[in-house]
């Protein structure tokens, strides 16, 4: 499934002169000039003049055009920041963090003085901070604090048409902010056409158009579909590479993985280029980027490539409108894309892959044509794009878990869900779920109130799970290990598994294994990293990462997440007690948390889920698969569906536990106390539990659609 490689030819001849032209442009101009080529410079006193006007003000514009960098400058040199913040949300972590220092790089600040950024677990700002980029689960957190965002002259929210969940709720709390404050102002940004939706929602606010300012690009579809798309991305790279004019290349594919594989193997291909071939073949510099990759890395995007030097970019969709690199001008695209989606077998959301829409597939291949006319290659079918891809994508809001939304709208009293604000409502049964998984908790009582648990629950910016283990943790005096656990799930895996060194990294990691609790596992490698460093200097933390095979930024990154969780457990006066090592009670703190996702043991090394029997299987990188330790009872983080389902995280649990902490599922069967039964699944008939499950189903929509 390759595309036609002598119409590429002809149209790379064609390109060729323009593009070089192009690339010199960005290495030419000093920052300030290259502020002022940006279409929005041109414009810059009619949208000043606009938002002074309204309260609200709707941007549109190309992506690249200076919504995200400028807008917040503009606001700043106008004055807006003398009586107080110009706050900016992103829906990524990433693009907060580059963009912040892509900004105070273009005002000659220091990164977290005038302008900074405030991600989960990450503040960088200070009392003279100005201008705030922050992702939109900070802003809307910070309205827990404060309902009408006092400290905030002017919002923006930034890439509106991503419409993530934060994103979607903070459109309903703005728009009450807007009504009780005169002095508030509030922009939305768009990149596509949904602005005529966001006009509506805030009673017909001005749609302000800044003027594009693009290149055509040429589309290439492939003629069969692709079966494996990273074969035929590398593939493509590469003969751009040998056959076409400069410009730099991005490639889009799913995930890190994905990306991972398809880096080694662009890498790999180079090699052999080189080694092999008599002409002269140009550098290729190799780019990475997703959300977990480390800042200094993705930071390397925009970084000049040296002289005759081409860039390949290999990124998620974050590239699609959230990062703008300039001088690219061949785009690969696999026409797919991750999408977390609400899993019910799962009973979660998983990122999935799918077909990605053919919005987005069309502003994947706008990328191409910033800098110079460029050329996407489709790796999908023109009968695809027209006949099976969507035309714009679903809001998150309608197919993702809303658990910690409604922990939140619960917590600001937000009485009847159903009647928010909502630009989309989601669908009932999602925020029905929802409930129902947080009543399981225990964070909601049988009317659908919070309860005390609930309302200590919503001060922890953790996933509503995370925040039970950790609150019962205090219940069972082992605070101290449940708070390294929680950090250590909210961080990316500590665990380093190069690809050519496998063995040697799986046995490093073997030697911290505690046989019955991969959550153990990961407690263990924590104290051990913390002991090593009392050992004297002989001993230098990177090293010792190293000889182990762990993350050093990843372990460091949990300290820093636990210190934050301290703060809070202090201000909520609960002691940071600890069991010393009797590390069975942080087990069933795990349980509380997860009794929801239980297996049993079947047969030799088979498990199936408690409660619908579907048979799941131990990660291989899980301890208890590791030493072959196989408990009756277990509970796991989550499940990862590949060609199997695997549990991962797991933890061996008593099935005692189970029946305390969960009784809607779980009763001990009569006449044999040594032996669980889960009613749900050996017959039928309704427990008592069950039929106040469905009371409260019933109850909740009398609640909920009152
Ligand atoms: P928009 O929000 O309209 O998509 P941006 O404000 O993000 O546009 O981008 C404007 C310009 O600033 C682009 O040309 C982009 O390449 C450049 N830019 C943005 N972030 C960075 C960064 N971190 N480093 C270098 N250039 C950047
Ligand atoms: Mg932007």
């Amino acid at each position: 499934g390759d595309v036609d490689f002598k119409e590429k030819l002809k149209f790379s001849q064609h390109l060729k002169e323009k593009a070089e032209a192009v690339s010199d442009f960005a290495k030419s101009k000093s920052l300030s000039q290259q502020r002022q080529y940006l279409p929005i410079f041109s414009v810059r006193d009619d949208l000043l003049g606009l938002v002074r006007e309204n309260q609200v003000v709707v941007v549109v514009g190309e992506t690249g055009s200076g919504k995200t960098t400028q807008l917040t400058q503009y606001l700043h040199e106008d004055g807006y920041t003398r009586t107080g913040l110009v706050g900016c949300t992103q829906p990524r972590r990433v693009a907060a963090m580059s963009v912040a220092r892509r900004v105070s790089d273009e005002m000659e600040t220091v990164l977290g003085e005038e302008v900074g950024y405030a991600i989960r677990f990450e503040d960088v700002t200070c009392r003279n901070t100005k201008i705030k980029y922050m992702t939109d689960g900070v802003l809307l957190r910070e309205t827990l604090k404060d309902a009408d965002l006092d400290k905030y002259r002017v919002i923006i929210m930034d890439e509106a048409h991503e419409r993530s969940v934060n994103t979607d709720v903070l459109f309903g709390i703005l728009k009450k902010v807007v009504a009780r404050r005169r002095d508030f102002k509030l922009i939305v940004t768009s990149a596509t056409l949904n602005a005529d939706k966001f006009s509506k929602f805030f009673g017909s606010a001005p749609i302000f158009h800044i003027p594009g300012r693009t290149f055509p690009v040429n589309i290439l579809y492939s003629k069969t579909p692709c079966e494996d798309y990273v074969e035929v991305a590398v593939k493509q790279a590469i003969t751009i590479h040998i056959t076409s004019g400069p410009g730099d290349i991005l490639i889009f594919m799913t995930g890190q993985e994905e990306i991972e594989t398809a880096c080694y193997a662009l890498a790999e291909r180079m090699e052999q280029l080189i080694s092999s071939s008599t002409k002269v073949v140009g550098k290729l510099s190799i780019l990475p980027v997703y959300s977990q990759l480390p800042a200094d890395l993705q930071a390397k995007i925009f970084q000049k490539a040296g002289e005759g030097t081409r860039k390949c970019i290999v990124a998620t969709n974050i590239a699609e409108t959230s990062l703008t690199v300039d001088g690219i001008l061949y785009v690969i695209d696999t026409g797919y894309g991750k999408m977390k989606v609400y899993n019910p077998r799962m009973g979660m959301d998983a990122l999935q892959v799918f077909p990605c829409s053919r919005a987005a597939a069309d502003q994947r291949a706008g990328r191409a044509g910033r800098t110079g006319p460029g050329t996407c290659y489709r790796l999908f079918t023109e009968s695809a794009y027209q006949n099976e891809m969507l035309p714009n994508p679903v809001p998150e809001i309608q197919r993702t878990n809303l658990a910690n939304v409604v922990l939140l709208l619960k917590s600001l009293e937000v009485k009847n869900l159903l009647d928010f604000d909502f630009m989309d409502p989601p669908p009932k049964e999602n925020i029905l779920s929802s409930m129902y998984q947080l009543w399981m908790l225990g964070a909601l009582n049988n009317v659908g109130g919070l309860t005390n648990l609930g309302w200590k629950m919503v001060e922890f910016p953790l996933d509503p799970t995370l925040a039970k283990m950790l609150l019962m943790g205090k219940e069972l005096g082992c605070v101290d290990e449940v708070l390294t656990i929680v950090s250590m799930l909210s961080v990316p895996s500590v665990f380093f598994r190069p690809k050519d060194r496998e063995e040697e990294s799986d046995a490093a990691r073997e030697k911290f294994f505690v046989p019955e609790s991969d959550h153990l596992t990961l407690l263990n490698v924590y104290l051990q990293w913390e002991e090593q460093k009392f050992k004297g200097e002989l001993c230098n933390d990177r090293d010792w990462c190293n000889a182990h095979f762990l993350h050093v930024k990843s372990l460091q990154k949990a300290r820093e997440v636990r210190s934050q969780l301290v703060d809070i457990l202090n201000t909520l006066k609960i002691p940071q007690t600890s069991c010393h090592r009797e590390w069975d009670v942080v087990r069933k703190a795990v349980c509380s948390a997860y009794f929801k996702n239980s297996a049993r043991l079947k047969g030799v090394g088979e498990y199936v889920n408690c409660r619908n029997g579907v048979p799941c299987h131990l990660h291989p990188s899980s301890a208890l698969y590791g030493l072959g330790y196989t408990p009756d009872y277990i509970v796991y983080h989550e499940l990862v569906l590949t060609t199997k389902d695997y549990m991962q995280c797991v933890s061996a649990v008593d099935p005692h536990w189970l029946v305390e902490l969960g009784p809607m599922f779980f009763s001990v069967r009569e006449g044999d106390t040594s032996f669980l039964d889960c009613r749900r699944w050996h017959n039928e008939e309704k427990t008592d539990m069950e039929e106040e499950m469905e009371k409260l189903k019933q109850e909740q929509t009398e609640v909920a659609g009152r």
